[in-house]
């Protein structure tokens, strides 16, 4: 591979030297989650098992700090993670064993979770995630739980299983689509058993969880598989035609930036206006290069009804985003404002209608959905639209944010 990476390495050895183990943990997730290449926001989790003096015995003891429910990866600060006995994580397991009604979905999975409290070290009261067991139970003693975008599109694929192997060989095994929790975890431990070899599990549909006993080289080698599956999908799509295949080409000619600022100074507050009839929402703008390649491509509307791949991206873009075909250099104001409104007019019915046909007994209700605490994204409406609305149209991406997301559980 030449020296171009997809992700830098910008783990600072001095920075490190001068923290405490779980200052070092805390910096090891900050680095992660700054990069969006490493994981999206407020997704993935990581942790480290370290020993420290329990106040109980004055004995030493094992304890897993994992980052804890709710937060974002790039700012969590130490009071973002929780800390727990590994020991009596670890002693769950015979417990769930003995469950007759155990399995995925099963009130022994959940009554496991509520367990977690019972296993606090220290008095810590930052609630656990729901993937602590992946933690506790893989063997490194540090671990990175990552979502990256290159690795979805593997977990995401049909081909997943014969890719990963094809991609990373024996370093990576594999296990299939679950919600993550206490199954997950056994899952986890029994292929890291069956193959003490392996360093990484790919998760279907979902991103993938590397360990290491080296904080560093946990942190290098979670950053050398995304960084492999990258070099792999670039490999392809360059061998396949790259952009002008991919996206065929621009349609319109762009505004001039000082145009395209005019352009959303006249339309943002009215478009805010509009999406904000139920709840009301604060709106981002990118209309950087990548994103202008995109939703200015000849075939943008076809690749945006695609939708979403993965659960994760549930949470930012819903089941898909909104593409308004507009030519900046011939259309009005008046013109985009009436293709927006009738735009947002079809989502909303076509989104109405895929969740009257998903949704569970115990789905809320559409217009409020809160996110329960210590969940996780699961394929489903129950973990759809935190409050989010994306709409891509010629000019850039419009994302709708609503307050309820920083607050979500699990990763
Ligand atoms: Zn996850």
């Amino acid at each position: 591979m030449s020296s171009y990476r997809f992700v830098n390495y910008s783990w600072d050895d001095a920075k490190a030297a001068s923290l405490d183990p779980v200052g070092r943990l805390v910096y090891r997730s900050n680095i992660l989650g700054a990069d969006q290449r490493i994981t999206n926001t407020g997704g993935g989790n990581t942790s480290s098992k370290l020993v420290e003096k329990d106040p109980l015995s004055g004995e030493q003891t094992e304890v897993l700090w994992v980052k804890g429910s709710g937060g974002d990866l790039r700012t969590a600060g130490r009071e973002f993670f929780s800390s727990l006995y590994q020991s009596k994580l670890v002693s769950l397991q015979k417990v769930y064993g003995e469950r007759g009604d155990k399995g995925l979905k099963s009130q022994a999975e959940d009554d496991m979770v509520a367990a977690y409290t019972h296993c606090t070290f220290n008095l810590n009261p930052r609630a656990s995630s729901i993937d602590t067991p992946l933690h506790s139970f893989v063997p490194g003693k540090h671990v990175d739980h990552m979502h990256p975008n290159a690795i979805i599109s593997i977990a995401a694929s049909k081909r997943c299983v014969e890719l990963t192997k094809e991609i990373f060989g024996g370093a990576m095994d594999y296990v299939p689509w679950m919600r993550p929790g206490f199954e997950l975890g056994l899952a986890m431990q029994e292929i890291a058993r069956n193959n003490p070899g392996t360093r990484a599990i790919m998760m279907g549909q979902h991103g993938f969880i590397a360990w290491a006993n080296d904080d560093k080289e946990c942190y290098k080698q979670t950053l050398d598989f995304i960084e492999k599956a990258a070099a792999y999908i670039d490999q392809k799509y360059q061998a396949k035609g790259g952009d002008a295949a991919a996206f065929g080409g621009g349609r319109y000619q762009s505004l001039a930036q000082e145009k395209r600022s005019e352009l959303f100074a006249a339309i943002l507050p009215w478009l805010r206006g509009q999406v904000s009839q139920q709840r009301r929402f604060i709106g981002t703008v990118q209309d950087d290069e990548k994103i202008l390649r995109f939703v200015n491509s000849h075939h943008a509307p076809r690749l945006a009804e695609l939708g979403t791949s993965c659960p994760d991206h549930f949470l930012r873009t819903k089941i898909k985003p909104l593409y308004i075909p507009w030519d900046p250099q011939h259309g009005t104001l008046a013109d985009l404002k009436k293709l927006l409104s009738e735009g947002l007019a079809k989502y909303r019915q076509d989104y109405k209608a895929y969740y009257d046909k998903c949704k569970h007994d115990n789905s809320p209700a559409m217009a409020r959905r809160e996110p329960d605490r210590g969940a996780h994204p699961r394929p489903g409406p129950d973990r759809l639209g935190q409050g989010q609305e994306r709409i891509a149209g010629d000019r850039g991406v419009l994302q709708l944010r609503g307050g309820s997301d920083a607050r979500r559980g699990g990763d």
